[in-house]
């Protein structure tokens, strides 16, 4: 029996640097000091200075930076945040949970992103005033095309705060994502291209003000201890995440380039095969989180590959809109439902090489829809 195939595999990220994470752990273990210390402090200086960006401020996890930075841009009760619905419904919650509502938009067919067209058209014509942000989804390591929508967001005063959970190290003309909107989210949950071994994630942006804020806003809002300048509450990444993390963020750039040469692998050998590749837009750096084929009979090929072994993600089998808890029943959005329908993630992951490579590409090709 073949060994398996997984999807993500944390733990090879860890035996990659398994000397460096022991010593950062001991390192922390000893400080005496387990929250907000130096180690954020460095963590969060390393980070911005990859990204591009004055300011990093780290907080609990990806749900949370995205909650705490939508409130620092001033969003809250009765505003409305244009998405897109295929993402994790933490996308979503994070809207709701500043009291605000989210507006799915569709995405585009090939890229599977937010449709810009769409999203102008919907301000245009719509006009309405309570639309107040939108937060762009760099699904699967693949940048919204940036420059177009600051521009949008410009002509129509919305704030932009990017979902980057899925794009570390992503990239338009050069300049990282993260470093385009007022503020971005990070989630360093252990399968992002940037993983923590725990829960983690961060707040980037270059305006001090709203940084400040989040800083507040992540701990109880206090500026001095003790005393709540605002309705903050807790959401703190700890030492020996972010200890761990600086290890992993030198690594960073290195993992990127192995999973970009593993895409391209499947992409020279499956462009023949039964399944429709994914699309990288010109002129985009894409991180390759996932490696997204598509085909109607999506359940079957995963079956078939599972047989041999070779186990697949759905990102994400239901749009945010057809879930339980935020259901329109009005609201139909074509490209976004079909996309759930077909998506399967290959497997694709820093412990995998090209011979585990072929072996996907062979039973790939060998299915017969
Ligand atoms: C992982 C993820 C999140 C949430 O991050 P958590 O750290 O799990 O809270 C948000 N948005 C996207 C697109 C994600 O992939």
């Amino acid at each position: 029996m073949k060994s398996k195939i997984l999807p993500a595999d944390p733990k090879a990220g860890y035996l990659a640097a398994e000397a460096e994470i022991d010593a950062a752990i001991k390192r922390v273990m000893h400080s005496g000091h387990y929250i907000l210390g130096a180690e954020n402090e460095a963590f969060e200086k390393e980070f911005a200075s990859y990204l591009g960006v004055a300011e990093v401020a780290a907080a609990a996890n990806g749900t949370d930076a995205l909650e705490l930075a939508l409130r620092a841009a001033g969003i809250g009760a009765g505003d409305k945040v244009i998405t897109v619905a295929n993402t994790v419904t933490a996308t979503a919650a994070a809207i709701v949970a500043v009291g605000a509502k989210p507006v799915f938009v569709e995405i585009e067919p090939e890229t599977m992103l937010l449709d810009l067209g769409a999203t102008e058209q919907l301000l245009t014509t719509v006009r309405d005033p309570r639309i107040k942000a939108v937060v762009p989804v760099h699904l699967y390591g693949q940048p919204v095309d940036l420059p177009r929508l600051m521009e949008i967001a410009r002509t129509h005063n919305l704030a932009v705060i990017e979902d980057c959970a899925q794009a570390h190290g992503a990239a338009v003309g050069g300049r990282k994502a993260g470093a385009w909107g007022q503020l971005a989210a990070f989630s360093f949950y252990p399968t992002k291209n940037l993983g923590a071994f725990g829960d983690g994630g961060a707040v980037a942006g270059s305006d001090p003000v709203l940084l400040e804020k989040v800083r507040l806003l992540r701990q109880y809002g206090w500026r001095k201890r003790y005393v709540s300048e605002l309705h903050g509450r807790n959401s703190r990444l700890d030492e020996l995440q972010a200890a761990i993390l600086r290890v992993r963020l030198g690594r960073l750039e290195t993992e990127n380039a192995h999973r970009a040469a593993l895409a391209a692998r499947y992409t020279e050998r499956l462009r023949d095969g039964p399944v429709r590749l994914p699309a990288t837009a010109p002129g985009r750096v894409h991180v390759w989180h996932q490696y997204v084929v598509r085909t109607p009979q999506r359940d079957t090929l995963r079956a078939h590959l599972e047989q041999q072994g070779i186990l697949c993600g759905v990102l994400y089998p239901v749009p945010v809109h057809r879930q339980p808890a935020y259901h329109r029943v009005e609201l139909t959005l074509p490209e976004t439902e079909r996309a759930c329908a077909e998506v399967l993630s290959l497997p694709l992951h820093g412990g995998l090489q090209t011979g585990d490579i072929d072996r996907v590409c062979d039973a790939v090709l060998a299915w017969r829809p």
